[in-house]
C-alpha cells in the first residue's frame, strides 16, 4: 500500500502549492456580479444598443427571464493588466452573453457566447475568456449583456493580463488534469476493492469518486473537448446535480463503513435519509433556471451542511468508540465534503482566484478517495493475514486431533485417515501394503516395577524408534495403550516380516540410557528392558482397515501366546495367523 500513500503525499504537496498560488497577491481585478452597476430590459434581446442608464444602487429585479446589463469600470486598470487585458467569467448559467468593450475614443468591440456554443472562449477551470482587441485608446468600460442569467450574486469576474491568463489557464489545466487522473485511479481502485472485499462502502466510495470525476470534468469544462454542444447552463446544472449525488454517495460510504454496532441504528437511518433528501431535493433544484434560485441553493446548502454535520457527529461518535474506519473517514472525508457543499451552493470564495474552491474540492476528493482506498486495502491485507493465520491454526488443531499427545505419533484416527487411500490403491491393484501391529510385552510389569512415568518414557522411546523409520511408504501410529502400528507400502510391504524382525531385535537389544543402532534409548534405569511382539498382515484388495487390523491382531495374539518377543505373520485371505517362517525368510 505504499503507492497510494505516496500518491496522497504528492497530492498534498500539489494541493499545498495550489493553496499558496491561490493566496498569491492580487494578479487580477476581481468583480462580483452583485457589486456592479446594472440595467435591465423586460424582454431577452440581442442588440448592439447599450442601455442609456446604469443604476449603481440596489439590485436588479426580474432579470432571470429577461436581459441584464452589467458595467465593469476598466479605466484605472494596473499597467500590466491594461496593456493587454482579458476578461474571465466564472459562471455559465445564462442563455447568451455579449461582452462589449468600450474604448475611451468611443470605439467598441464585441464578443459573444451562447448556451451550447462557447466557440473558442471556454477555458479549462470553468472559465470563459474574452480578450478585447488592443487599440491605441485604452479601455474605458466593459459591458456584459446577459440573456436569462440565473443568478447575479454567483457571477464572478476577473480582469487579468492576457499572458497571465494564458499561463494561469495552462497551470490550471495541468492541476485539473492531475486531479482528475487521481480521481479516475481512485474510482477504479475502489471499484476493484468493492469486488474483492465484497463490502458496501468501497462501492459507495467508488460511486462518490466517480461522481466527483464527472463533476470535475464538467466543472472544468474538459468535457467540451468532446461535446462542445454541452457548453453553458446545462453543464452547470449537471454539476450541481452531481454534487448532490456525490454527497449522498459519500454519506452512504461513510455510514456503511462504520458498522452497525458503533452507531445506533436509528441515527444511521436518519443520516442516510437526510443524505437521500439532499439528492431528491437537490437534483430537481439543480435544473431550475428561474425563480428563487439563490434561496433554493441556500436551502440545499443548509440541507447539505446538516447532512455533513450529522455524518461528522456519527464519525466522531464511532471514533470515540474505537472504530478504525470512523477515524479514517473522519480524517479523510469531512474536509472535501465541506468544501464541496460550500463551493457549489453556499457561494464562491475569492480565495482561489485560479480555479476557485472547485479546484480545491477535486484535489481534496482525490486525496480523500485514495487515502480511504489505501486504508481499506490495509484493512483488507490485515484481514487476509488474520484469515490465513486462522486457517493455519485450524489446520494445526486438526493435525493435533490426529496426534497422540504423549508420543506425537498419529493416533488411531489419524492413522486410519492416512492409510485408507493406500488401501484403496491396493484394492485397485496399484499398490501393495502390509500392517504391522506391535505390543510391548509385559508392559504392566514395567509400570508396576519402575513407575508410571518410566512406563511413559518407555512408550516415548519406542515411539521415537518407529518415528525414525517413518517416510512416505512407512506410516507409524500409537493405536492405544502400549499398542503401536506401522503401515508399509510399496517394496517395503513385501519385506514386512523382515522389517518387523529387524525392529524386534533392535528393540530387544536396547540398553538403559544407551542408544542402540536403531535409536531406541530406554530410560537410564538399571535392569530396565523391553521386548515387543509383532503381528504382521499383508493387505489384500478390497480390504478395509477393520478387517486388516483384525487379522494382524490375531497374529499378534498368537505371537503373545507363543511366548512373546516374536513376529507372527497372518496368512493372507483368512483370519488364521501362521508363523513367519511360512511366508518369507527373516534375516538374522
Ligand atoms: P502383554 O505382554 O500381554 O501385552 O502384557 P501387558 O502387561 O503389556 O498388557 P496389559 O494389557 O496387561 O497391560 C497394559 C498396561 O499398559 C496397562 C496400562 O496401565 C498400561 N498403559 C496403558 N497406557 C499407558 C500409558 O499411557 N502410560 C503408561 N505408563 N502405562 C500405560
Ligand atoms: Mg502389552
Ligand atoms: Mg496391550
Amino acid at each position: 500500500m505504499r503507492i497510494p500513500r505516496a500518491l496522497c503525499v504528492t497530492l498534498l504537496a500539489v494541493f499545498g502549492a495550489a493553496l499558496l498560488a491561490g493566496l498569491s497577491p492580487a494578479w487580477a481585478q476581481v468583480f462580483n456580479g452583485a457589486d456592479l452597476c446594472h440595467a435591465t430590459s423586460p424582454q431577452p434581446k440581442s442588440t448592439d444598443a447599450l442601455p442609456a442608464h446604469f443604476s449603481c444602487e440596489g439590485t436588479p429585479q426580474a432579470y432571470q427571464d429577461s436581459s441584464l446589463w452589467l458595467r465593469i469600470p476598466a479605466r484605472d486598470l494596473p499597467a500590466d493588466i491594461a496593456e493587454e487585458p482579458a476578461l474571465l467569467v466564472h459562471y455559465s448559467r445564462f442563455d447568451r452573453l455579449d461582452v462589449t468593450f468600450l474604448y475611451t475614443d468611443g470605439t467598441r468591440a464585441r464578443e459573444s457566447v451562447r448556451n451550447g456554443d462557447f466557440a473558442g472562449h471556454w477555458r479549462i477551470g470553468g472559465q470563459l475568456e474574452f480578450a478585447p482587441p488592443v487599440r491605441t485608446a485604452p479601455l474605458q468600460d466593459i459591458v456584459l449583456h446577459f440573456n436569462r442569467l440565473a443568478s447575479q450574486d454567483m457571477l464572478r469576474l476577473r480582469l487579468v493580463g492576457r499572458d497571465e491568463a494564458a499561463s494561469r489557464t495552462t497551470t490550471l489545466a495541468l492541476w485539473v488534469g492531475g486531479a482528475l487522473t487521481l480521481l479516475l485511479i481512485g474510482t477504479l481502485y475502489n471499484a476493484v476493492l468493492a469486488v474483492s472485499l465484497r463490502r458496501q462502502f468501497p462501492l459507495w466510495q467508488a460511486a462518490w469518486s466517480g461522481g466527483m470525476l464527472l463533476w470535475g470534468t464538467i466543472w472544468s469544462q474538459a468535457h467540451l473537448m468532446l461535446v462542445p454542444g454541452l457548453a453553458g447552463a446545462f453543464s452547470a446544472q449537471l454539476c450541481s446535480a452531481l454534487a448532490c449525488l456525490a454527497i449522498t454517495c459519500a454519506t452512504f460510504s461513510a455510514i456503511t463503513s462504520i458498522g452497525s454496532h458503533d452507531v445506533p441504528r436509528i441515527v444511521r437511518r436518519t443520516v442516510l435519509t437526510l443524505a437521500t433528501l439532499c439528492s431528491l431535493f437537490g437534483l430537481p433544484v439543480s435544473f431550475i433556471r428561474t425563480g428563487p434560485v439563490d434561496l433554493l441553493a441556500a436551502i440545499i446548502g443548509v440541507l447539505l451542511m446538516l447532512t455533513m454535520l450529522s455524518v461528522g457527529g456519527c464519525l466522531a461518535f464511532a471514533w470515540r468508540k474505537g472504530s478504525a474506519e470512523a477515524r479514517n473517514f473522519a480524517t479523510a472525508w469531512i474536509f472535501p465534503i465541506i468544501l464541496l457543499s460550500t463551493a457549489d451552493f453556499v457561494g464562491s470564495s475569492t480565495l482561489f482566484r485560479g480555479g476557485g474552491p472547485q479546484l480545491m474540492v477535486i484535489f481534496a476528493a482525490a486525496w480523500q478517495t485514495l487515502w480511504l482506498a489505501a486504508a481499506a486495502s490495509r484493512t483488507h491485507a490485515r484481514l487476509r493475514q488474520e484469515h490465513a493465520a486462522a486457517r493455519r491454526a485450524e489446520a494445526q488443531a486438526r493435525e493435533l486431533a490426529r496426534r497422540d499427545p504423549l508420543t506425537s505419533l498419529r493416533n488411531r484416527r489419524g492413522f486410519i485417515e492416512m492409510i485408507e487411500p493406500i488401501l484403496a490403491e491396493v484394492t485397485h491393484g496399484r499398490e501393495v501394503a502390509a500392517l504391522l501391529l506391535l505390543d510391548i510385552d509385559f508392559f504392566k510389569h514395567i509400570n508396576d516395577t519402575y513407575g508410571h512415568d518410566t512406563g511413559d518414557d518407555v512408550l516415548v522411546a519406542l515411539a521415537r524408534t518407529l518415528a525414525a523409520r517413518e517416510n512416505a511408504r512407512c506410516i507409524a501410529a500409537r493405536l492405544g495403550g502400549e499398542e503401536f502400528a506401522l503401515l508399509l507400502s510399496g517394496p517395503a510391504a513385501l519385506r514386512a516380516a523382515m522389517i518387523a524382525e529387524d525392529l524386534r531385535r533392535t528393540i530387544a537389544a536396547a540398553r538403559p540410557g544407551d542408544p542402540d543402532a536403531g535409536g531406541t534409548v530406554l530410560p537410564p534405569i538399571p535392569g530396565l528392558a523391553m521386548t515387543v511382539s509383532f503381528g504382521v498382515c499383508p493387505a489384500i484388495p478390497g480390504e478395509v482397515f477393520r478387517d486388516l487390523y483384525r487379522k494382524a491382531d490375531a497374529a499378534l495374539y498368537r505371537a503373545k501366546h507363543e511366548g512373546r518377543d516374536r513376529v507372527v505373520v497372518a496368512a493372507p485371505g483368512n483370519d488364521a495367523p501362521r508363523d513367519r517362517g511360512q511366508l518369507e525368510p527373516v534375516s538374522g
